[in-house]
């Protein structure tokens, strides 16, 4: 393979879009993934709003072809079930009509959509995309180039700068990067499919079901075309060793007892194994960069630490290392000094929202408080549409770390 300016390793929703904004920007990059395409990945296989403007900015014509194709469903909004059991509709807008307007989120599964964007990548000459390629060495040069090696110690290529993209067990990012894994900023995540689950939401309103017994994890049913559902649990890492919980057998046993659950799964069925796989949150700010490269995605831990959303933060982060790649080209710097612009331009973007999630993902180790908010809520319209437009806006958010709100809520207004 040839030596180049810029190497992406890992060819997920991160590596793909930094590889297609660098194209569109006339620069080359060697692309690299050890699978072959398409090819899956542990997820809820939820798309929000931000991977449609993400997708948006890679080309105004991706969000109607992805609404057009067989692979997604288009969903309207989130069925909140609080610990009490207590169900809070939030559609994605206070207002919609799903004959005539475009949905604000979708579900597809990864499988699907990161081929997607896989396409996307093949049209594009730029881009030199090798696929089963394992990268399983890296070592740095005296002038600062990355030689990466294969499984059988075969050199693979020699980069000027590297953009790590190859998700939450990245080596990199734990050697280089210096992102240990830390239980506290790290959730564990299991995922299954289903045929036949009862129930579903009519419009594809996502499930998260916050169970009292199951605190601080949580539970989600998430509509797939064809009458399949994923499934799955999550929970801190801090709190699975803490409490010794085995989630796969929790899982089982939820879906079988639960009163809200057992009759929707008594006649469904389980499509394939159940998966786990680990989520490095974004509830802790971490370096992003260093002399010769960038951490993406989840190799840079960017997961929103309350919804479990990476998809679109790995698209984010992919279009700013797009944009900080060209820059040190052009100015011929990659030393760390120059490359941390990268950490804030992420940052910029993220942060506040990461901030939030956390004091969000805190509200479950209050389940009182929670509870009250979903009666609330449940009696009075306004409100609902409050927290329904707190998913488009950061400042209606920031609100619930507000005491006033609560005081406000207490007092009925
Ligand atoms: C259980 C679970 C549920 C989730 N649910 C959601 C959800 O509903 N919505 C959402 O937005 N996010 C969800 N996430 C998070 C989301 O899956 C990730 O944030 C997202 O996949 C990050 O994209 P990425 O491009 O950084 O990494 P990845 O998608 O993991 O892509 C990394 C790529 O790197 C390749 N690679 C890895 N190592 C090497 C190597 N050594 N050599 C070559 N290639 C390599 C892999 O083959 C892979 O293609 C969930 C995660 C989990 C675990």
């Amino acid at each position: 393979m040839p030596d180049t300016d810029i190497c992406i390793l890992g060819a997920g929703p991160g590596g793909a879009t930094a590889a297609l904004h660098l194209a569109q920007a006339g620069h080359r990059c060697l692309l690299l993934d050890r699978a072959t395409f398409p090819r899956d990945k542990v997820c809820g296989d939820a798309l929000s709003g931000k991977v449609l403007s993400e997708l948006r900015r890679l080309g105004p014509e991706l969000p109607a072809r992805l609404a057009a194709e067989p692979i997604q469903l288009p969903s309207w909004g989130i069925d909140f079930y609080a610990p009490n059991g207590r169900r809070l509709a939030v559609p994605f807008k206070p207002k919609y009509n799903p004959a005539t307007d475009r949905s604000a989120g979708h579900i597809s599964k990864r499988l699907h959509f990161d081929n997607f964007l896989i396409e996307e990548v093949r049209r594009r000459p730029e881009i030199d995309f090798r696929e089963n390629t394992e990268v399983a060495r890296h070592e740095q040069l005296p002038d600062g180039r990355w030689r990466l090696f294969g499984p059988d110690d075969v050199e693979i290529t020699t980069s000027r700068l590297l953009l790590v993209a190859n998700g939450a067990q990245s080596s990199f990012a734990r050697q280089v990067g210096g992102h240990a894994l830390e239980p506290a900023h790290h959730c564990a995540g299991l995922r299954a499919y289903y045929r036949g689950v009862q129930g579903l939401h009519p419009d594809n309103f996502i499930e998260l079901h916050f169970i009292r017994e199951f605190l601080p994890g949580y539970l989600w049913v998430f509509p797939l075309p064809n009458g399949e559902a994923n499934v799955g649990v999550g929970m801190l890492t801090e709190a699975v060793s803490k409490k010794k919980v085995k989630l796969r057998e929790r899982l089982d046993e939820i879906l079988q007892t639960h009163p809200a659950l057992k009759e929707r799964f008594a006649t469904a069925e389980r499509l394939g194994p159940v998966r786990g796989f680990g989520l490095p949150l974004g509830s802790k700010r971490r370096p992003l960069s260093g002399p010769g490269y960038l951490l993406l995605g989840d190799a840079g831990s960017l997961i929103d630490p309350f919804s479990g959303e990476g998809i679109s933060h790995a698209m984010v982060s992919g279009r700013h290392a797009a944009d900080w790649a060209g820059r040190a080209l052009a100015a011929q710097n990659f030393s760390a000094g120059f490359l941390l612009g990268y950490d804030q331009a992420v940052y910029n973007r993220l942060w506040q929202e990461l901030r939030l999630s956390r004091a969000m993902q805190r509200l479950l180790g209050y389940p009182w408080l929670f509870n009250f908010v979903a009666n609330r809520a449940a009696n009075n319209p306004t409100l609902a549409e409050t927290i329904s437009n707190m998913f488009l806006d950061l400042d209606l958010r920031e609100r619930l770390r507000q005491p006033s709100f609560y005081v406000k809520l207490l007092m009925g207004r």
